[in-house]
């Protein structure tokens, strides 16, 4: 867990604005839920060894409560205990959430998710649309290239029937498949071995991974070995997403159907997804799917949802180690220092400063009473860009000084002239 310093944070609140303006431009709406959920809420979502990461405790009441993991069980939880929600009812939101990790780059004991979710409806095109908020989000914040990886559970499902494996023994195989990434084929195969799984079964299921996500020889391949019905919905939802990316200009460079990718979350029911970037290696940016019985386990009634989180920290981190951060941004929020010549001309700097934020300027007062060149130096070691003076020769005048802290150079105007001159020196303006 970390404190964020101004400078950083003014980053953070840019890349916060930039995705929340993402995420309206396609209509979901803002909301919050607490920090803290009953446990039952949270308990028996995520799958065993995720569930060991919630920070649970008991509250004074007694009552066993825990920190959010994530976004989407609350999110079922505010679904399942408002059914008069408009249906397909679209949220997003940006949140802290926590977990009992061990810390390492890119990943934080807490940290924002940023999730945008669809209940109400079974169709594919709910699941598409996510995939084009993560591909616009990463468009606005100028990212030139990430990788969607997109699969289905269902056709892993079909895949583990066609090779004959169920139950407990089809969930370690997904287990070790997720981790092809990063041990490789062989030790894919180790792993499968220590879990009994036989050599020409292992065989049969990198030959299905040799089909490099082609969604007609998928297709073939099940209706050789009769599980088609299973895989068809699958198979289906893929294409319809393919299609519905391809017509919102998302294109075949920016994602791919990875039939080894599995995510490790057990709430999963369809399409998931996950989004990563070749350089800086920090894992995965973004990742969601479908999950069409969750809200199911809060209130008894299923309603079909779909979704996908961004890691904000890990955008982040991607930002500053490739230098994205916009032109325009500064270190400090003020624009400019309002000095305090004197006491005869407080009163002038107070109304100057007003003036300035009437219109908009973020105008800062020099609160210390020091002598001025102590106040400019403050100004340069916040890195405030202006400095407004205003001494008994400007009052009298009318006029006001504003010294440029980097070049040092001074210009002596019209008072009323002065916050526009400010707003025309802005970062990024002509
Ligand atoms: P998950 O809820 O585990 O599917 O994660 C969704 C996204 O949240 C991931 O793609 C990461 O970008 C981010 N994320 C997950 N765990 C962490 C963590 N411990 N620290 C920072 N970001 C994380």
């Amino acid at each position: 867990m970390r404190d964020f310093l101004p400078e950083r944070m003014i980053l953070r609140n840019w890349v916060a604005h930039q995705l929340r303006t993402t995420f309206e431009s396609f209509g979901f709406e803002p909301l919050d839920t607490p920090a803290v959920e009953y446990a039952d809420t949270l308990k028996g979502k995520y799958g065993e060894e995720a569930d060991k990461l919630i920070y649970s405790f008991q509250d004074r009441g007694g009552r066993e409560v825990g920190l959010r993991y994530d976004l989407t069980v609350p999110f079922a939880r505010v679904v399942a205990t408002n059914p008069e929600l408009p249906r397909p009812f679209k949220r997003y939101q940006l949140a802290p959430v926590w977990r009992a990790e061990r810390p390492q780059k890119g990943r934080y004991r807490e940290f924002w998710q940023c999730d945008v979710d669809i209940a109400g409806t079974t169709s594919p095109l709910a699941d598409a649309e996510c995939l084009m908020v993560v591909a616009a989000a990463f468009e606005r914040l100028a990212f030139k290239r990430y990788t969607i990886k997109i699969n289905d559970r269902r056709l892993l499902t079909a895949l583990a029937a066609s090779l004959g494996v169920h139950g407990e023994a089809a969930l370690g195989l997904f287990r070790s498949l997720d981790k092809l990434d990063k041990i490789g084929e062989a030790g894919v195969r180790d792993e499968l071995a220590t879990r009994g799984i036989a050599v020409p079964i292992a065989d049969d299921l990198f030959h299905f991974m040799a089909l490099g996500g082609d969604l007609g020889r998928m297709e073939s391949y099940f209706a050789v070995r009769g599980t088609n019905d299973a895989a068809a919905a699958g198979i289906e939802a893929l294409r319809t997403i393919d299609e519905a990316l391809q017509a919102s200009g998302v294109g075949r460079d920016f994602y791919a159907f990875d039939p080894s990718m599995v995510r490790g979350l057990d709430y999963y029911t369809g399409p998931i997804s996950e989004t990563s970037v070749e350089e800086p290696r920090i894992g995965s940016l973004a990742g969601g799917g479908r999950y069409d019985t969750l809200i199911g386990m809060l209130s008894g009634r299923d309603v079909p949802a779909t979704g996908v989180a961004l890691g904000f920290e890990r955008i982040l981190d991607v930002i500053e180690e490739l230098g994205l951060q916009p032109g325009g941004l500064t270190r400090t929020v003020s624009e400019v220092l309002v000095t305090i010549f004197s006491q005869e001309t407080l009163g002038e700097s107070l109304a100057l400063a007003r003036d300035f934020r009437a219109v908009g300027v973020r105008a800062e007062l020099a609160l210390t009473g020091d002598r001025l060149p102590n106040q400019l130096r403050y100004a340069s070691r916040r890195g405030i860009a202006v400095a407004a003076i205003v001494g008994p020769d400007e009052r009298a005048a009318s006029e006001v000084v504003l010294r440029d802290m980097a070049s040092g150079e001074q210009t002596r105007l019209p008072r009323a002239l002065a916050a526009d001159e400010l707003v025309r020196r802005r970062p990024g303006q002509t």
